[in-house]
C-alpha cells in the first residue's frame, strides 16, 4: 500500500506547529490536521524559555517571536502580606537567549502557523478532525472528517499526536495517563490597557487564595486566580471577576477583558510515548500545572527531540529503533518538570497558615545565604536535560597525565551544548548556531577535526549530517580559516567563552546533536573511534545497509509488528 505522506500530525498547538517546521526545514512530507477553525486564541502560556527560544532560533522564526516577547522577565513571590519572600532574576545567556522571556501563546502561535508557509511539503488542514487511527506494520492510516462533514483518510509513514491533553489518540491507542487532577480549578484572565504597567510578574502566596500576574507584550496584563471550593460555578461571571480584582485595580469594572477562562490542572505522563507508529508529543504526553512555565516548553523540547529523529528515519538514514530513544529521553526529565511543578504549585496555592508560614520563614534564611538566594534567582533549581540513556556515547573521566582531573571537571555528555557568540571568517560575530547550522556538529577546540578522522569515518558525515566545526581563540581565526580542509568551519572565539567552557572540562572534542544535546565527549585523538559509536548509538543505516533497501525496510517491519494495534476508534 502506498503513502498519501511520510507524516501526519494531529493538532495544529504549539507543538505540532514546531514539529512541522522542522520537519519541513529536511523535506519531509507533511499533513497537519486541526480539528478547529482556526488556531486556540484562549489565554494560556505566558513564558517561554532560552531552550525553546534557541529552537524558535534553529526553525528560523526567532525575529517573528521576539517582538511578542518580555526578555528577562522578573518573577517577585510574594506572601499573604505583600512581602517580598523571593525573587527569580536569571541573567545568564548560556543558550544565547534570556532564561526568562514572557509571551503571549497565541501570537507566537500564529507565528509558527505563518512559518508554515515555506514550506511546499508541508499542508495544513482546518476544520478537519482525527477520527480513527488503523496501523499495521508498514504505516497508519488516519481517517477524518473534513470540512463539510465527509469521512476522508490519509495514509503516512509514521503518526503523531499533538493533540493536547485530552488526545483522543492517546485514548484511542489504550494508553495510561497516570498522575493526579487537582482538586480545585484556576481562573485565567488577560486585560488589555495594561491597568499595572509595571515590567515584572509576581506570584502571591497567600494562604487566602493563591494569585500571580503577569506583564506581558502590548500592553497585555495577565491574572490568574486559585478558584476555592464551592466557587466554581460563578467562577467566569463578571461579578466574580471584578471580586477577584478588587485588591488588585482601582476599579475593575473599568478592565478592559480580552479573555478569561476557568481551566482545572493535571499532572500527568503518558504510559508510553511511542506504540508502534504513532508518537506522542507535548499535552498529548504530558500535563503540569502552570505555576512553573513548563507545559509549551516541554512540548518543545518534545518537538526538538523527535523532529531529527524522525526525518532521519523517514528518510531511511536510521533505523526505527531510533524513535524509541524519544521515550528513554524525555520520559525522564518531563517527569522532574512535573515534579518541579507540583511542588512550585504547593508552595504558591497552599492554604495552610501554618505551611505558608514555615515557608516564609525558610524564604527569610535562604535570603541571608548568599549562595542559596542566588540559586533561587538563577533559576538553578530548574531541571536541565541530562540524558544518560538513548542517542548519547557515556563517558568517563581520560587516563592522561596531561590531563588533570579536578573536583569541577564535569562529564557533560547527555546535557546541552551552550550557545555562545562566534566570529566567522568575515569577521561577523553571531550566535553558534547561526554560525555553524543545527544539524549534528563534530566540535573540537583548536585542532582541525578533518584531520582527526579516517576517510572512512568521514565518508559516513552525511549520512548523520554531521558539519566539522573547528573553534579557535579568535586570535587566530584569519590563520585557520586560510587552512581549513573542504567543508569545515572555522569559528573564533571572541569572548573567550567556549575556552572557557573547556577549560573546566577533560575533553577538547564534542558530538553535538541537532537538539543540541552533547552526544559524545572524548580527547582530540579518540574523535574517529568516538564518531562510529555515535553513529551506532544514532541506529544509523550504514551505506552498505542502507543499499539493500527493501531488506533494511523489512527488517523495520519485523521489528514493528508485535503492537500494531487493530482499528482503533476515536471516542
Ligand atoms: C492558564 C495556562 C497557563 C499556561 N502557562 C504556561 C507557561 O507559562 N509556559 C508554558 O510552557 N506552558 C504554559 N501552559 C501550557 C501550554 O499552554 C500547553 O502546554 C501547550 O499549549 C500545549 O501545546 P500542545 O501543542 O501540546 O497542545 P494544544 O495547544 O492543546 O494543541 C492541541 C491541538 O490539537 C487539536 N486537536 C485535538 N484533538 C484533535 C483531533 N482529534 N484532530 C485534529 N486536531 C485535534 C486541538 O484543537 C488543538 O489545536 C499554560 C497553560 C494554561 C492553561
Amino acid at each position: 500500500m502506498g503513502y498519501d505522506t511520510d507524516v501526519v500530525i494531529i493538532g495544529a498547538g504549539p507543538v505540532g506547529l514546531t514539529l512541522a517546521n522542522l520537519l519541513g526545514l529536511r523535506g519531509i512530507d507533511v499533513v497537519l490536521l486541526e480539528a478547529g477553525h482556526e488556531l486556540i486564541d484562549y489565554p494560556r502560556a505566558v513564558g517561554i524559555d532560552d531552550e525553546a527560544m534557541r529552537v524558535m532560533q534553529g526553525i528560523g522564526l526567532v525575529e517573528e517571536v521576539l517582538p511578542h516577547t518580555v526578555p528577562d522577565q522578573q518573577i517577585r513571590m510574594v506572601n499573604g502580606r505583600g512581602k517580598v519572600i523571593g525573587v527569580i532574576d536569571p541573567t545568564t545567556r548560556v543558550f544565547g537567549w534570556p532564561r526568562r522571556n514572557g509571551f503571549v501563546q497565541p501570537l507566537v502561535d500564529r507565528v509558527l502557523l505563518d512559518g508554515l508557509d515555506r514550506f511546499a511539503n508541508v499542508r495544513v488542514q482546518f476544520d478537519t478532525r482525527m477520527t480513527q487511527l488503523r496501523q499495521d506494520g508498514e504505516g497508519v492510516t488516519v481517517q477524518y472528517s473534513a470540512p463539510g462533514g465527509q469521512e476522508r483518510a490519509v495514509r503516512a509513514k509514521w503518526v503523531v499526536a499533538a493533540d493536547g491533553g485530552s488526545s483522543g489518540t492517546r485514548k484511542a491507542l489504550g494508553i495510561s495517563f497516570e498522575g493526579e487532577t487537582r482538586k480545585t480549578p484556576g481562573l485565567v484572565i488577560d486585560v488589555a490597557n495594561d491597568p499595572i504597567g509595571t515590567p515584572h510578574a509576581v506570584f502571591g502566596g497567600d494562604p487566602k487564595r493563591g494569585w500571580a500576574t503577569l506583564s506581558l507584550p502590548h500592553g497585555i496584563r495577565r491574572w490568574e486566580f486559585n478558584v476555592l471550593p464551592g466557587e466554581e460555578d460563578r467562577a467566569e461571571t463578571d461579578a466574580f471577576v471584578h471580586e477577584m480584582l478588587a485588591d488588585h485595580v482601582p476599579d475593575p469594572s473599568a478592565l478592559n477583558i480580552i479573555r478569561r477562562r476557568v481551566y482545572t490542572f493535571n499532572a500527568r505522563i503518558a504510559g508510553t510515548f511511542r506504540k508502534g507508529r504513532v508518537l506522542l508529543a507535548g499535552d498529548a504526553a504530558h500535563v503540569m500545572p502552570v505555576v512553573a512555565g513548563q507545559g509549551w516548553n516541554s512540548g518543545i523540547r518534545d518537538a526538538v527531540n523527535l523532529g531529527w529523529k524522525l526525518a532521519a528515519v523517514v528518510d531511511g538514514r536510521a533505523d526505527a529503533g531510533l524513535l524509541d530513544t524519544y521515550d528513554q529521553e524525555r520520559r525522564d526529565h518531563v517527569a522532574a518538570m512535573i515534579g518541579l511543578s507540583l511542588n512550585m504549585s504547593r508552595l504558591m496555592t497552599n492554604r495552610s497558615r501554618l505551611a505558608s508560614a514555615a515557608r516564609d520563614l525558610s524564604a527569610a534564611v535562604i535570603s541571608k545565604l548568599p549562595k542559596l538566594k542566588a540559586q533561587v534567582s538563577s533559576q538553578g533549581f530548574k531541571p536541565m536535560p541530562q540524558y544518560e540513556r538513548g542517542v548519547v556515547v557515556p563517558s568517563s573521566l581520560p587516563r592522561s597525565k596531561s590531563v588533570p582531573i579536578s573536583a569541577d571537571s564535569p562529564l557533560s555528555v547527555g546535557t546541552l551544548f551552550p550557545q555562545p557568540r562566534v566570529r566567522t571568517a568575515d569577521g561577523a560575530e553571531k550566535l553558534l548556531d547561526d554560525a555553524t547550522g543545527t544539524d549534528w556538529r563534530v566540535i573540537v577546540w583548536n585542532n582541525d577535526p578533518a584531520a582527526l578522522l579516517r576517510p572512512s569515518t568521514a565518508e559516513l558525515l552525511p549520512v548523520l549530517g554531521a558539519t566539522l566545526v573547528h573553534i579557535v581563540p579568535a586570535a587566530q581565526l584569519p590563520w585557520a580559516s586560510a587552512q581549513a580542509a573542504a567543508g569545515v568551519t572555522v569559528v573564533g572565539d571572541p569572548a573567550g567563552e567556549v575556552k572557557r567552557w573547556f577549560d573546566v572540562r577533560p575533553f577538547s572534542a564534542l558530538v553535538v546533536r541537532p537538539d543540541h544535546v552533547i552526544a559524545a565527549e572524548c580527547l582530540a585523538q579518540e574523535l574517529d573511534e568516538t564518531l562510529q559509536k555515535v553513529l551506532t548509538a544514532a541506529r544509523v543505516i550504514r551505506p552498505a545497509a542502507a543499499d539493500l533497501g527493501p531488506a533494511a525496510d523489512a527488517a523495520r517491519l519485523v521489528e514493528l509488528a508485535p503492537d500494531t494495534p487493530e482499528a482503533a476508534p476515536v471516542g
